[in-house]
């Protein structure tokens, strides 16, 4: 038997919801979409939500929406999953990293309002900013959005992992504290729509930008044609978009997931405190949220004492069947982003956060047991 690490939770009516549509007229461009997206406003208390086929794609479009271009800088965390910096270079700008808290490996604001005085001196300011929340523990936005505030600078959360998960009192999402919220249906998170996406806006004009930009930037209101004006067929490609749009199946999956988001993060919080319990006595540490925040638990992520037990621990883990992992090798210390110049050691508290951080088992459909089986085995291991 073997125990991923994560796992999307299927049931019949799932199943029935994929099966409704493949019987229906419309596989893509239906119904299913808005009203998946209606009940994605209506989850984060957000006001637009523009679904697409990955949260990748969100990104991108979030990214353009917000005008990042070629002279422009975006900073994200260097502990996240590549996507988070790779949008900022399919717009042509220029990505650099905000060192983490060694602790949580969430982005650091100490460091991100040291970092950011200096560029306001030298004028290099970032366009954008794009904190992760990390294992699905929110960053700590409070103080992240009066420092972008106070420089001028845009949010992108990339909430991915978070679904589910709130913060001081609202859910992450909501758009107290970000420009625009990303959310991801891959099937190890929070809910899955086999792939897909989301971006979460309060502004009506940045909502109808990235509706463009995930079909092609093709406009079809007759009263926003600018050329196209009588015709009744007429549309118009206004600028350069793209096809990322979530097809009717995957959407008709989300909503029926949805359904049941909170009893899946109702499950991951109780291995969470499972976890917690038995860890306490261990000499490894759990990555928690922060305290102003409930989390959607979608990494149980330890940090043991040293890079070398992280190995050793890894290879038991796999030897038994427990399918361990590691996130994140720091964005920068790719082959592709060495190339653009950042050194191995960029970011010092990312290093010391990767070399001792491993990700156990922590899905919905996984039992007690299977928790007490990966926790014996860490006993033997680290004892
Ligand atoms: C999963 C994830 C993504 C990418 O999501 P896709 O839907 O696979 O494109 C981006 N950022 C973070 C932090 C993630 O965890």
């Amino acid at each position: 038997m073997t125990l991923p690490y994560g796992k999307q939770q299927l049931n019949q009516q799932d199943i029935d919801a994929v099966l409704n549509v493949l019987h229906s007229d419309f596989l893509t461009q239906g119904s299913q979409l808005p009203a998946f997206e209606q009940a994605l406003t209506a989850y984060t208390a957000n006001e637009f939500a523009v679904a697409v086929n990955s949260a990748t794609s969100a990104l991108h479009i979030a990214c353009m929406a917000l005008g990042v271009g070629a002279e422009d800088y975006v900073w994200t965390s260097p502990i996240t999953f590549v996507a988070s910096a790779n949008c900022a270079l399919y717009c042509g700008a220029k990505v650099d990293f905000v060192d983490v808290d060694p602790m949580t490996g969430r982005m650091c604001p100490e460091a991100l309002a040291e970092k950011l005085a200096i560029a306001s001196q030298q004028a290099c300011l970032p366009k954008v900013i794009i904190p992760v929340h990390l294992c699905g523990h929110s960053c700590d936005m409070q103080r992240i959005a009066t420092l972008a505030r106070q420089y001028g600078v845009r949010i992108i959360e990339d909430a991915s992992q978070a679904l589910g998960a709130s913060y001081a009192n609202t859910k992450v999402g909501s758009g107290d504290y970000a420009d625009i919220s990303i959310f991801s249906f891959h099937p190890v998170k929070s809910i899955t729509c086999a792939e897909g996406g989301v971006a979460l806006t309060k502004d009506a004009e940045l909502a109808n930008k990235m509706r463009l930009l995930r079909n092609h930037g093709i406009c079809r209101e007759q009263a926003e044609l600018e050329y196209f004006e009588s015709e009744p067929w007429a549309y118009e490609q206004q600028f350069l978009g793209f096809n990322y749009r979530m097809n009717e199946l995957q959407a008709a999956l989300g909503l029926s997931q949805l359904q049941r988001l909170d009893k899946f993060i109702e499950k991951r919080c109780y291995l969470a405190q499972f976890y917690q319990s038995v860890l306490a006595s261990l000499p490894v540490q759990m990555v928690n949220p922060c305290p102003k925040s409930d989390s959607s638990w979608h990494l149980l992520m330890i940090r043991v004492a040293t890079a070398g037990m992280r190995r050793y621990l890894f290879d038991e883990m796999h030897r038994h069947g427990i399918k361990v992992q590691v996130h994140y090798i720091p964005v920068y210390r790719h082959p592709f982003y060495q190339n653009l110049g950042f050194t191995a050691n960029y970011c010092p508290a990312a290093e010391a956060f990767y070399q001792q951080i491993i990700t156990l088992p922590l899905f919905p459909e996984m039992s007690i047991e299977q928790a007490e089986q990966v926790v014996s085995v860490l006993e033997a291991v680290l004892t």
